[in-house]
């Protein structure tokens, strides 16, 4: 579904990506693990058509996605909740997932589609006149994902939606991740939690200073725990 090949990225004379290769199949959730710094970031931002590529190409449903823009990929079915969440805070609940759907037609399932984010997260339906600034960081994270959906999107890139939650929300996070397979949505995260990640994901890569150190099943990743301390420092 998702074809990154040979991607490198730069700000100015700063290599952070080089030469990667990235593939995520229909109905896969796929990890990407590796510390601070290691371009996970970059990597998405590129795919979303935010960052140029100083080299190689990347490939959404077969199709060639460079001379998109971003918003034209988000029409394809390709979103990106971003690292940080970026919830509008002086927007409501309700305005948010508004803007979610910006790139699509408001056509009856717009509705339905509302009514989807208040099933997955009820506490939303309960906020949904509380601007975004008055929710707590889990609720705000639940709004950026609701707010990503509302694109209707058949790839969801997620950067790093545990960052800063407490655990009890965290394991609810990642509840909703497996869910969300379940609804036919395909899966590419980013996360700092390797070890919580790979009992849920099918493949996996590890960036560390811009290049890809490892390729392959989740399981066998685990197992490699001493192999991948260095690059992960969690497992
Ligand atoms: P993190 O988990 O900290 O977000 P990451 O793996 O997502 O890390 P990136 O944010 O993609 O990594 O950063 C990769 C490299 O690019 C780092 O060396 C970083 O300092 C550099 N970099 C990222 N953004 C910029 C920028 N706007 N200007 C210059 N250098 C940048």
């Amino acid at each position: 579904m998702l074809e990154i090949d040979g991607v490198s990225i730069n700000y100015g004379p700063v290599s952070a990506v080089r030469d990667v290769s990235l593939k995520v199949e229909q109905g896969e959730i796929v990890a990407l693990l590796g510390p601070n710094g290691a371009g996970k970031t970059s990597l998405l931002s590129a795919a979303m058509g935010l960052r140029p590529l100083a080299a190689g190409s990347i490939r959404f449903k077969g199709e060639d996605m460079r001379r998109l823009d971003t918003e034209s990929r988000v029409r394809r079915g390709l979103t990106l909740t971003p690292e940080g969440r970026k919830v509008f805070a002086n927007l409501t609940v309700l305005e948010n997932l508004d803007l979610g759907a910006a790139t699509r037609a408001r056509g009856a399932d717009f509705h339905a589609d509302i009514e989807m984010c208040f099933e997955l997260f009820p506490i939303l339906a309960e906020r949904r006149h509380q601007t975004g600034g008055s929710l707590s960081g889990g609720e705000q994270q639940m709004l950026a994902i609701a707010r990503s959906l509302m694109s209707r999107p058949s790839l969801l890139m997620l950067d790093e939606p545990s960052l800063g939650l407490a655990p009890r929300i965290v394991g609810q996070i990642f509840r909703l991740i497996r869910d969300l397979r379940q609804r036919d949505l395909t899966i590419l995260l980013v996360e700092q939690n390797a070890h919580e990640v790979l009992r849920f994901a099918d493949r996996a890569y590890v960036l560390s200073t811009g290049e890809c150190r490892y390729s392959g099943p989740a399981a066998r990743l685990q197992e490699a725990g001493a192999l991948m301390q260095a690059y992960i420092g969690e497992l």
